[in-house]
């Protein structure tokens, strides 16, 4: 029975019949939601299946199986899942690019712009060697702003990006394009604004 929580807009999801379905099955879409007109691609039921995640690390994870990085820099905070995952896998290190404020010790900063206004993200400069091979892991790719920020800690704390991998792409909003063409960058499910998506497993 549900209890006495906070509900955010109309959000209909039913788990799919068949572990078979698609994997855009378990994402849940949650309409004007954190803005009107944004449409939020809700990971966490994907998470809650096993299964699902399972296939859903394979399908990330392939293009890179051959030549896994040995670091993979997970971005604050569901992207620390996602790059848990694969680091996990591979053996490889995890580095973690979080907001402002949040890590002790000896931290690099960059700064980005936001629809409205700046973040940023930092990363401890002293665990990675110069020259390690980076992968850097997000939930979900939007303008790449977060990713471009990402991308540049990498390169300012001395580590080569050999990859992004992302969960979900929403290609209409031009993110990869942030990105440059020096490496693969994967994502699970693009959605192309149609309303229609693309599964790579
Ligand atoms: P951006 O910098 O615009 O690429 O935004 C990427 C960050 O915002 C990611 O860390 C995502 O977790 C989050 N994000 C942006 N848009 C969405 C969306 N429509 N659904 C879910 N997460 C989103």
């Amino acid at each position: 029975m549900p209890g006495a929580g906070v509900a955010f807009g109309p959000v209909t999801w039913a788990p799919p019949k068949s572990s078979d379905a698609p994997l855009t099955a378990w994402v849940r879409d949650v309409p004007d939601w954190p803005a009107p007109g944004v449409i939020f691609r809700d990971l966490t039921p994907l998470w809650a299946d096993g299964s699902a995640w399972a296939r859903a690390v394979r399908a990330l994870a392939a293009p890179f199986d051959g030549s896994p990085p040995e670091m993979v820099m997970g971005i604050e905070a569901r992207g620390f899942l996602v790059a848990s995952a694969l680091a996990a896998r591979w053996n490889a290190g995890l580095l973690l690019a979080r907001k402002a404020g949040k890590l002790p010790g000896i931290a690099h900063r960059e700064e980005y712009e936001l629809e409205y206004g700046k973040a940023c993200l930092e990363t401890h400069s002293d665990l990675a060697t110069a020259g390690k091979r980076v992968l850097i892991a997000d939930d979900v790719i939007a303008t790449g702003g977060t990713a471009r920020a990402a991308l540049d800690l990498a390169r300012a704390i001395g580590c080569t990006t050999i990859g992004m991998a992302f969960l979900v792409e929403l290609s209409f909003l031009g993110g990869r394009e942030k990105l440059g063409g020096a490496f693969p960058i994967r994502s699970v499910i693009t959605y192309d604004g149609t309303g229609a998506a693309a599964v790579n497993e």
